[in-house]
């Protein structure tokens, strides 16, 4: 398949994530299978992860949505993060499986964890799609990873720019001219 003229290459292909992914969950189902986890879904860029990693977890699980403010459009982050929706559930005592698309700066996912870390769950772990650790600037690592990368701006998967290339199956790297304009 041709990728988007706006993609410079294709980083990961649809069978590559899917493999990454089902991996993931067969490790998550044998720490879990016994404790009934909330396994949480960060709005929006870890939704298809998310949709495929639940499958993959052959166990009782229950979901949440939660979102914090994001890049608003652009490239960069910084600063503490805002729950613009959150939790249904009284996470209290329950086990908490954070998914999250991409751990860039740590700042998005640390202030999150924070959040959930104040209402006495039993535990929190953090999982992510991507890792991009040369960038990393808050004490937070990933629990378990399928994917990590050097510094570069992707998308596709579930992953955007300002709202576009969400629905690409597999994950590219962007023209630096769709964001430089
Ligand atoms: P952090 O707070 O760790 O710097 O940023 C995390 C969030 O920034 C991710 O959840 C994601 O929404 C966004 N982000 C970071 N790097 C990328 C990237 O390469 N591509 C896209 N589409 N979003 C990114
Ligand atoms: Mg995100």
């Amino acid at each position: 398949m041709t990728p988007h003229p706006d993609i410079v290459y294709v980083l990961f292909t649809e069978a590559e994530i899917a493999k990454a992914v089902c991996d993931m969950g067969k490790r998550l189902r044998n720490y879990y299978a016994d404790k009934n986890p909330v396994v949480v879904c960060t709005l929006k860029g870890a939704v298809t992860f998310f949709a495929d990693l639940v499958r993959a977890m052959d166990c009782p699980v229950q979901f949440d949505f939660l979102q914090a403010s994001s890049y608003h459009d652009g490239t960069t982050s910084g600063g503490c993060v805002q729950i613009k929706k959150d939790l249904e559930t009284d996470i209290a005592g329950r086990h908490v499986i954070l998914v999250e698309d991409i751990i860039d700066t740590g700042n998005t996912i640390a202030c999150v964890k924070q959040v959930l870390l104040a209402r006495n769950p039993a535990s929190v772990r953090t999982v992510c799609l991507v890792d991009k650790p040369d960038r990393r600037t808050a004490d937070i690592q990933s629990d378990d990873t399928c994917f990590c990368i050097p510094d570069a701006f992707i998308v596709g998967y579930g992953l955007d720019y300002a709202q576009r290339y969400r629905n690409l199956p597999y994950i590219g790297v962007l023209k630096e001219s769709v964001y430089a304009k």
